[in-house]
């Protein structure tokens, strides 16, 4: 294998309601990083139906090129559909480093691709960096329970692969200005080849409730005690109009769903405010918040570790302190 062969920083570009997925934009401006530290290009690799125009978004955030696969196959996710145009991209075109995001879709093709190349794949990567002139993928992850980061090399093969967990990169500032290279490309799949069919898309009826996306998250511990008690979380965060979070305890306990989960096996989230009530501050916790704008600890335990990563704590009992708080913001709102 002729290193020199690979160049450029690629990413997946999901595609998500009509858009571009927000992780793939956050990948766009980390890809942008590495490229300018190894003189090279960054691209995006957008698949879907009616998906070309998309690659303005894709420029606008820091692609230079943009391959498009753009077909009626394309219409839903299949992970074989997928899988066959980025190898065909991929061995084509030779990227040194390839991202995608860490969602269902991202990981289920990531894994997918690597089975067929003769490369590795970094899973759940929140910290990205490249030497400078061997043009190494460092890729970083919380490893062995969230107490050590281990950085992860796949130094004999290319491109080197890894998967990011969402809103842990950050996207540039969009420029509608920029412009770059599309690259229309195709490959010979019928669909009386593929073995999936996408009969029907049936949306869940629960209202999920997105705590990678809301502005203040109320999460609560093990400390409430009971589901009950966990109500007055829910009280808390329908007063100040917050979404609920929780620790993994709480989700084991079958108290809350597991998307409610924030941490090293849940979500990452960075709201603006963070409310951890009852919650120890276990290290898997804290890596999925600790860069919340706010955070503010309601712990009965003076010594909790929650207290050394919250800007703001309250020693106390929840059961006296919350239904204060919301009593306080009843008379007023935030
Ligand atoms: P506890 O540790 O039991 O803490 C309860 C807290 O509530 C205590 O600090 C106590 O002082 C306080 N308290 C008790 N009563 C009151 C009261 N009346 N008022 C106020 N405070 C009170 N955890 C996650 O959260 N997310 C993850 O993604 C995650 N991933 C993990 C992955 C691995 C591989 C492993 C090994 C563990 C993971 N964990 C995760 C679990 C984590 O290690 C902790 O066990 C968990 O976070 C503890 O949950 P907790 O803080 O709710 O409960």
């Amino acid at each position: 294998m002729n290193f020199d062969d690979y160049r450029g920083v690629w990413v997946f570009s999901e595609v998500k309601d009509g858009g571009i997925a927000p992780v793939s934009l956050e990948l766009l401006g980390a890809a942008r990083q590495l490229a300018d530290k190894r003189k090279t290009h960054v691209a995006g690799v957008l698949i879907g139906e009616e998906v070309k125009h998309l690659a303005d978004t894709l420029f606008a955030y820091g692609a230079d090129t943009v391959y498009v696969y753009d077909a009626p196959i394309f219409r839903h996710y299949r992970t074989e559909t997928f899988m066959q145009a980025m190898l065909h991209c991929t061995n084509k075109h030779k990227p040194e480093i390839l991202l995608y995001g860490a969602t269902s879709t991202g990981k289920d093709l990531a894994s997918a691709v690597a089975t067929d190349l003769p490369t590795g794949l970094t899973a759940d990567t929140t910290i990205l960096d490249v030497e400078e002139d061997t043009g190494l993928l460092l890729a970083s992850r919380p490893a062995f329970g969230g107490n050590i980061m281990a950085t992860i090399l796949c130094k004999k093969y290319r491109p080197q692969m890894a998967t990011v967990r969402p809103k842990v990169m950050k996207a540039l500032p969009p420029d509608p200005q920029r412009t770059g290279e599309i690259v229309e490309e195709s490959i010979d799949l019928k669909e009386e080849d593929v073995r999936t069919k996408v009969l029907e898309i049936v949306r869940a009826t629960v209202k999920k409730v997105r705590i990678d996306e809301a502005d203040i998250i109320v999460a609560g511990g093990k400390g409430l005690g009971s589901p009950e008690g966990f109500g007055l979380i829910h009280r808390l965060a329908q007063t100040i109009g917050a979404a609920v979070g929780a620790s993994r305890d709480v989700v084991e306990a079958g108290w809350i769903e597991h998307h409610h989960q924030v941490g090293q096996t849940g979500v990452t989230v960075t709201p603006k405010i963070y409310f951890a009530i009852g919650i120890s501050g276990a290290i898997q916790h804290i890596v999925g918040m600790q860069n919340s704008g706010l955070i503010v600890a309601i712990n009965k335990d003076p010594a909790a570790p929650i207290f050394q990563s919250s800007h703001y704590g309250i020693v106390g009992d929840a059961f006296e302190i919350v239904p204060m708080l919301i009593e306080r913001f009843k008379s007023e709102p935030v």
